[in-house]
């Protein structure tokens, strides 16, 4: 429900609208805004990488991803947002503050297609808390994230087993080049699995570059398009 008459998004607010407070708004790095948020569990309880959508105008929706379930009720859910967007969505996150209310809809979790037990993780900075939920302690995963630049020294200090790269040129360049190198290594020749998140016409070029080396099948590969060029809101 990207965007909606207002009436349709009462009608699916009414049906699928959970009460929440902020608690916390924290800066982790450049480019990046993390709020905490207490908020009524639907039906099956809370679960990192759990999709949400919150009104951030009578007519529009955004999703998001949780990234943090935690508290002594299971209602404490935390989601890292990336601020490259700068849409509604973005200017929305960038005026929350501890105390604000809000309804977010939320449904019963339905968990990412994951193939495998060695995956790739690719996305860029709107996909972090995504890839933070499903990937957790990171070991025996590879996991390429493409950032701002200055976003890089930050993010790498909490996640040292990831690969920060920072963005250079158009969206999702840096991980095709990383991507083009990483290929032909032996850890590569060890996944059996992938996700891919992000922008929607860089995964469809990583989904062919995985399938064309022959380091997975097509089968193997999970993708989830977050946002795609000259479209608002997914
Ligand atoms: C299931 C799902 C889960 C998601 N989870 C998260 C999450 O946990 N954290 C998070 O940060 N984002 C997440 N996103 C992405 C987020 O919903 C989009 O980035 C959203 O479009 C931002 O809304 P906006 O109103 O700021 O920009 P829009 O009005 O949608 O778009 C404005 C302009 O910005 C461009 N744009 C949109 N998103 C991006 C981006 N990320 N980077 C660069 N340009 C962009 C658009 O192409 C458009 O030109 C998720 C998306 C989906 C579909």
């Amino acid at each position: 429900m990207p965007q909606a008459p207002a009436v349709i998004g009462n009608l699916v607010e009414s049906a699928l609208g959970r009460p929440a407070r902020v608690l916390d708004v924290r800066r982790p790095a450049p480019g990046f805004i993390e709020w905490e948020l207490h908020a009524a569990a639907p039906p099956g309880g809370w679960r990192p990488g759990h999709e949400v959508q919150f009104r951030v105008a009578p007519t529009l929706g955004r999703r998001y991803t949780v990234r943090t379930v935690g508290g002594p009720d299971l209602e404490r859910i935390g989601i890292l947002a990336a601020t490259d967007a700068s849409g509604p969505g973005t200017e929305w996150i960038r005026r929350l503050r501890a105390g604000d209310r809000m309804t977010l809809l939320a449904g019963r979790h339905r968990p990412l297609r994951e193939t495998g037990t060695r995956r790739l993780y690719l996305g860029d900075g709107c996909a972090l808390g995504t890839i933070d939920a499903y990937v957790q302690d990171g070991a025996g995963h590879v996991v390429a994230v493409e950032v701002p630049a200055d976003s890089v020294a930050a993010l790498a200090a909490r996640r040292p087993r990831y690969h920060f790269l920072p963005a250079t040129g158009a969206p999702g360049d840096a991980l095709r080049s990383w991507l083009e190198r990483a290929v032909g290594d032996d850890v590569f020749a060890e996944l059996d699995g992938a996700v891919l998140l992000g922008h929607a016409q860089s995964l469809q070029q990583q989904r062919r570059a995985l399938v064309d080396s022959r380091n997975l099948p097509r089968r193997a590969i999970t993708t989830r398009p977050y946002w795609a060029t000259g479209k608002e809101g997914l």
